[in-house]
């Protein structure tokens, strides 16, 4: 037998169907694709992080549990001493975990669509259906009849929520965020990636409903590389998560890097200031532009659609004026003729206007 016929037989058809997540080169330009804060650590710090990192011995495996990266978190991040914290290699891992744990054979997961993919990417590597709930095709809102009524209908055994919403920066008021948690008949997800640029948390909504998580990175706040996520929740789920969780998923250098950062975190709190102020900026600066719209962001990214050239054809001017955001447009069918870009310093965003005006040709 051809190992391609051995490959058919063995792998399961929900990965073969899949596609591999898919990363473009960046080198040389002017990355504005990923929603990384575009500051470096400052060098004055860096010595001693370093001499922080010299004292980690590689021959022995990192603590599994991450007692003192964990307590570093909750104070950091004000988790109530009632929640349990769940550690992921990102927070792409804890949604992965989350699906796992809860792919019984029928088993949906759902979340408004235009969001972040990997919670129908997880879902679906996992065995399980995927729901999505479309967004407002004006303003992206959130249906809300709409939600309860596939809530009602789908039954799922968790719904995902970026609050902030990934694509759109959107984020939903807060009365409609405790309606979905209060009619949810499974587990609720809210995925706070972007926490640091709305200042909008559930967290302390956790006492009050049994069916919520809370989900945070470290990603979107400076620190891409490192891979850190955490879940926080009651720990009657989180003791079941546990279980998948891979024992040593955060490594050392990790949780020696992230509990040195969580001591200066002034540092990247003082950044995310500046981004959020560019933010604004920036968004004056492409709603002037004709023939571009733009949506209001609660996050450290833009969503614009473009009207007189096709996106596509927008994305290639950008990136040959050195300049790489995302596009869209193909998607999803709400995101015609969109492109996402997120927020760098001033130089960088000033490469990107001029870019953008070029593209236009205005
Ligand atoms: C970027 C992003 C993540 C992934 O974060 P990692 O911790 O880097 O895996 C999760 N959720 C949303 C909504 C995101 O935009």
């Amino acid at each position: 037998m051809s190992g391609d016929k051995r490959v058919q037989r063995l792998i399961r058809p929900a990965v073969l169907s899949a596609a591999a997540y898919r990363v473009p080169d960046a080198e040389g330009l002017v990355k504005l694709d990923a929603m990384e804060n575009p500051y470096i650590f400052p060098e004055s710090l860096r010595g001693q992080w370093l001499e922080r990192l010299r004292r980690v011995d590689l021959n022995r495996y990192p603590d599994a549990a991450g007692r003192r990266l964990k307590d570093l978190l909750r104070r950091a991040f004000a988790v109530p001493d009632s929640a349990g914290v769940l550690l992921g290699n990102g927070s792409d891992e804890i949604i992965q975990m989350i699906c796992l744990a809860l792919a019984r054979t029928g088993a949906v997961v759902m979340a408004p669509e235009p969001s972040f993919v990997m919670y129908e990417v997880c879902a679906r590597i996992a065995g399980m259906e995927f729901v999505g709930v479309p967004l407002d095709g004006h303003d992206f809102s959130l249906d809300l009849p709409a939600m309860e009524k596939a809530l009602e209908l789908h039954r799922p055994a968790v719904v995902f929520l970026a609050w902030p919403n990934n694509p759109t920066g959107t984020l939903l008021p807060r009365a409609d965020l405790k309606a979905v948690i209060t009619q949810s008949p499974g587990i609720i997800v809210v995925d706070e990636a972007y926490y640091a640029y709305s200042g909008h948390s559930c967290l302390n909504d956790l006492e009050r409903h049994d069916n919520l998580l809370v989900l945070r990175t470290l990603s979107k706040l400076g620190m891409a590389g490192l891979r850190l996520g955490f879940l926080a929740g009651r720990n009657c789920w989180l003791e079941q998560l546990e279980k998948l969780r891979p024992p040593y998923n955060v490594g050392s250098l990790t949780q020696a890097s992230a509990e040195f950062f969580l001591e200066h975190l002034e540092v990247f709190e003082d950044q995310v200031k500046r981004v959020c102020a560019e933010r604004d900026r920036l968004t004056s600066i492409l709603a002037a532009m004709p023939g571009i719209t733009v949506w209001p962001s609660s996050a450290n990214f833009l969503l614009f659609r473009v009207a007189d050239v096709p996106a596509s054809t927008f994305f290639e001017r950008l990136k040959e004026k050195g300049v790489l955001i995302k596009l869209l447009d193909g998607v999803h069918p709400a995101l015609e003729g969109c492109l996402r870009v997120t927020i760098g310093t001033p130089e960088e965003n000033e490469t990107f206007a001029a870019a953008m005006a070029a593209a236009a040709g205005v």
